[in-house]
């Protein structure tokens, strides 16, 4: 049996990153990770202020030694090149002024690890091995985890406080402690990708999105000097009814979907497997209790799009650690049933904030493009580098949410209009 302040459940991005942060406040940890690092995982492209993030928990240096691809904005190609928009990368000064900033594209197996290896340099204790089980009091309060080794041995690691950072694996919540996983509105929807060589690239290696029709899309990322991230979305009935194995699917997928990449890919070669990942968007609410947490994809995932998977993961571990910190050294939240309240309303304002953003996106892409790129320049260039956890809605935001709720009187009115139309 071990013994720690808090037992973090994942060693990605979200439970190293909590590691790190906890380390600085003299907080010790356990993680538990069920994979052997470097392993495959998708999602390459980072926000502006994930960028930071990475700075802020001291990565700089480690990110020169890995091979990687500085982006400094990303580019939204609209149906048949109409509604097509460009967002940078942009930081605020001192003086609230938007300046040139940049970010990064990286692969994961090598981003990852420097994370993972950071939070082991700065003490916290790596298990290696799948948590099974929340061990729980007769009153159910949680107070630990239980582990089966990567040799079936089984061990137990009581703590303070449990976080969740299993990813999509959803631990408490599948485990029955926090809330129930809900269905997202970007469900039913299959992303199928891999890496490749020989792509066409413009002379900055930026992200490019390329916009089929609602729900049908693809990624072109940039993640070193040879390789580029590319992958297809698209309705999972879509692929099914298609009857093609899947990475011929992927393979004409890519020339189908928008022109603007189909031009860039003339004769690619295949340097990972094609994968595929399913029904990713869900919602979690209540996923924070008495001596638990969760962060990152643990919660909640929107749709993958705009690239605010890591974003989220990075900042609600600072987050996390601060009130954790707050709570064992402190005392925040000792006499309340949920300590982490305050914790979980702020994570959901910049996740509502997104979701909002994309539900505009999908439903009024042409004007979702006009604001991005003429009414609301720099509100949007806010969101898209991730300055999304402000109380009061900047006019861009207003203006989104304004279309939201157009949308939605509509459809309540005349849903015939929102039936699902085929794709041909
Ligand atoms: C198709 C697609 C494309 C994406 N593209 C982007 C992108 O371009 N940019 C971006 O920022 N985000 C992107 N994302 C999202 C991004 O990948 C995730 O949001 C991010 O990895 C979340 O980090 P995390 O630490 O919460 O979870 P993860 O990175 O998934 O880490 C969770 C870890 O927990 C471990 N684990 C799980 N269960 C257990 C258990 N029981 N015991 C022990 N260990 C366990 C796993 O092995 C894993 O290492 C994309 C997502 C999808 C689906």
């Amino acid at each position: 049996m071990k013994k720690t302040e808090v037992a973090i459940i994942g060693g990605g991005p979200g439970g190293a990153a909590t590691a790190i942060h906890l380390a600085k406040k003299g907080i010790k940890s356990i993680i538990i990770e069920k994979d052997t690092f470097p392993r495959f995982h998708i999602g390459e492209s980072m926000t502006g202020e994930c960028g930071q993030s990475v700075r802020d928990l001291g990565l700089e240096a480690e990110m020169q030694n890995v091979p990687k691809t500085i982006k400094w904005g990303v580019t939204v190609y609209g149906q048949s090149g109409t509604g097509t928009f460009w967002l940078p990368v942009m930081k605020r000064d001192e003086n609230g002024e938007l300046v040139k900033n940049f970010t990064w594209q990286v692969k994961r197996s090598d981003f990852d690890r420097i994370v993972l290896d950071k939070a082991v340099q700065d003490g916290t204790e790596l298990v290696l091995g799948k948590a099974t089980r929340v061990l729980q009091q007769e009153d159910g309060t949680v107070y630990g985890v239980e582990v089966r080794l990567e040799n079936g041995d089984i061990e137990t690691i009581e703590a303070d406080v449990v976080v969740d950072a299993s990813g999509q694996t959803t631990f408490l919540s599948t485990t029955g402690i926090a809330g129930k996983k809900e269905r997202g509105k970007y469900d039913r929807q299959l992303a199928i990708y891999s890496h490749v060589k020989g792509a066409r690239r413009d002379d900055e290696d930026n992200t490019l999105i390329f916009y089929e029709q609602k729900n049908h899309w693809a990624w072109f990322i940039p993640i070193d000097d040879e390789t580029v991230s590319i992958g297809v979305v698209t309705p999972s009935d879509y692929y099914r009814d298609s009857n093609e194995e899947m990475r011929d699917f992927y393979l004409r997928e890519m020339h189908k979907i928008n022109p603007a990449l189909s031009e860039r890919v003339p004769d690619v070669t295949l340097v990972e497997e094609v994968r595929a990942t399913s029904n990713y968007s869900y919602h979690i609410h209540g996923f924070t209790g008495r001596n638990y947490l969760c962060v990152g994809d643990a919660h909640r995932f929107i749709d993958p799009i705009f690239s605010f998977g890591l974003h989220f993961a990075l900042k609600e571990a600072g987050l996390a650690a601060d009130a954790i910190a707050a709570y064992l050294h402190d005392g925040v939240g000792r006499d309340l049933e949920n300590p982490f309240a305050a914790y979980e309303e702020y994570c959901e304002l910049g996740m509502d904030t997104i979701q909002d953003v994309l539900d505009c996106f999908w439903s009024s892409p042409i004007s979702f493009a006009f604001f991005a790129h003429e009414r609301y320049r720099e509100d949007f260039i806010d969101i898209f580098a991730g300055r999304i956890y402000q109380k009061d809605a900047s006019p861009g935001l207003q203006a989104v949410r304004k279309i939201n709720a157009k949308m939605a009187r509509l459809e309540k009115e005349q849903p015939e209009l929102f039936e699902h139309v085929p794709a041909d």
